[in-house]
This record gives structure tokens, C-alpha cells and sequence, in this order.
């Protein structure tokens, strides 16, 4: 059974705060377990917390970056297991025609960011890169893709057994497409979330924020909600929330964007410390 965890599913910036609590603070962060191997999703400040209760029988870690947003990474130095000798822990990251995954984490590992370099670590993390790909990770078979947002950025497709799981936090879905929502062949991330059992897709904006914000990389929920009908998933969960939102306004928005809407499948907004079990 694959057993998903949400550390973090806040965008852009932690937002904690009493007015928050709900849906929670903490950036990108994901686990997903089949009680033997840990998959890591995104290394938000939700992976702090997340060093600090991981199962301290698991010696290999694998840490999948869909980018490298400050968002997306900045738990990194704060992820305990990094600096016990015992742990192996693996990077997997989006490639670049411009520098090598390795050089770009080492920024991170660096002053003035950062006091601690990554050679400094105990065990040196082992870095993969990503674009295009189909592997496995012990029982795990992943598909990664790049999809539409500024930089390289990947989305996952995780499969265990015959459940299926997408993780695509930050995706513009209505950038690259003039006839969205009807084309999948054209749909950026189609490929990612077709079909699949369970949806994490960034969707923070009202349609008239998302006019003001084009090409900014992220989707309105409207169309978010369009995408998850297109892909026919069975359950969407709505991910990367906006740091100015509360808890109040997120529900707000979420309501308006459902008005009138039938849809076929399951969906909710996306809270720090829900599990999902496939
Ligand atoms: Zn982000
Ligand atoms: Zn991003």
C-alpha cells in the first residue's frame, strides 16, 4: 500500500499563523511510504518537521526535487537525516542545459546562504538528474516531465502496483495549450495526471488573479479543476497554497470556483498532515 503524507503543501513563502492553522504553513513537502521505501516530494520547510518523526529504520532516502524554487528547497539544510552517518540520502532533480544539478544544490550549500557545505556532510547525498524519465525506486515506478512553469520544473507519476499517484505542485496548466481545456495530447502534465487514483496540482488563483498573473507558473483553481476533469483522475487534492490566503479565504475561493460545477471525481484542498492511502 502506498501511504502519502503532506508536510507542506503551502506556495511560495511558510505562511504560519493561527489563521493559517488548518491548512498549515509549511512549504512543499510530500512522503510517500510502502513501509519500506521513503520517497521524498519536494524539500519545503515541511521537511524539518518531517526529519525529526521519520521512521529511524530507514537508511536511504530519496529526495525528489520537481525544482529548484526557494520553496521547494529551502527544508534542505534543516533535514536532520542529512547529517547522521548511518542514512544515505539521494537528490533527484530536474537537469538543465545550463549547470549541473550538483552545482546548483551547492549553491544552497553555500555561504552566504548557508553555513555548511555539501561536502561537509557526513555521507555525500548522491545527486541523479531528471528530465524525461521512467525508474524505479525499490518497489516504486516513476515517469517525470518537465511541465509548464519558469525553469526547468518536473512533475512525478508514482506507481505501486496498479494505484497511481501525480504530484505536480507548481504547473501553469493553461500556458502552452490555446485550446485548454480540450486538447490533452497539448495539455502540459496530461501524461503525468492521466487517469491516476490521486492528484496533487498547484491551484491558488481566482480566474482575475490569474489574468494579472500570467506567467507567473502557477494555475487558477478553476482551471485546475478543468485539468483534473480532462486527466479523468478519481480524487484531486488542491496544492501549493497562496501565502497571503487564510484559511477562511482559501475555502472562499475554493467555493466559488466549485459554483455550479459537477464533477465526477473527489476533490478537496490539500492540508498539512492529511494522509492518503492507496
Ligand atoms: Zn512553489
Ligand atoms: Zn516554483
Amino acid at each position: 500500500m502506498m501511504k502519502i503524507r503532506v508536510w507542506g503543501c503551502r506556495g511560495s513563502l511558510p505562511a504560519p499563523g493561527p489563521e493559517n492553522n488548518y491548512y498549515g504553513g509549511n512549504t512543499s513537502c510530500v512522503e510517500v511510504t510502502d513501509g519500506e521505501t521513503c520517497l521524498i516530494l519536494d524539500a519545503g520547510s515541511g521537511i524539518q518537521r518531517l526529519g525529526r518523526f521519520i521512521d529511524p529504520k530507514i537508511k536511504e532516502i530519496h529526495i525528489l526535487l520537481t525544482h529548484l524554487h526557494i520553496d521547494h528547497t529551502m527544508g534542505m539544510g534543516f533535514f536532520l537525516p542529512l547529517y547522521n552517518p548511518s542514512v544515505k540520502v539521494h537528490f533527484w532533480g530536474p537537469s538543465s542545459s545550463v549547470t549541473p544539478l550538483l552545482l546548483r544544490l551547492r549553491r544552497y550549500f553555500s555561504p552566504p546562504f548557508f553555513p555548511v557545505r555539501l561536502a561537509d556532510l557526513p555521507n555525500h547525498p548522491e545527486i541523479h538528474e531528471l528530465a524525461f524519465n521512467d525508474f524505479s525506486i525499490g518497489e516504486f515506478q516513476i515517469h517525470s516531465e518537465y511541465v509548464c512553469h519558469p525553469g526547468p520544473t518536473l512533475g512525478f507519476r508514482v506507481r505501486l502496483g496498479k494505484k497511481t499517484f501525480a504530484y505536480i505542485p507548481d504547473h501553469e496548466v493553461r500556458l502552452g495549450s490555446t485550446h485548454f481545456p480540450t486538447n490533452p495530447e497539448w495539455t502540459s502534465g496530461f501524461e503525468l495526471a492521466n487517469k491516476v487514483d490521486l492528484l496533487f496540482h498547484d491551484g491558488g488563483y481566482t480566474v482575475p488573479e490569474y489574468e494579472q498573473k500570467l506567467g507567473w507558473g502557477h494555475s487558477a483553481v478553476e482551471d485546475t479543476l478543468d485539468f483534473a476533469t480532462l486527466c479523468q483522475v478519481k480524487h484531486l487534492a488542491i496544492f501549493h497554497h497562496e501565502p497571503n490566503n487564510t484559511d477562511a479565504q482559501l475555502e472562499s475561493i475554493f467555493a466559488d470556483s466549485m459554483k455550479g460545477k459537477d464533477l465526477g471525481f473527489e476533490v478537496e484542498l490539500c492540508r498539512e498532515g492529511a494522509e492518503y492511502f492507496l
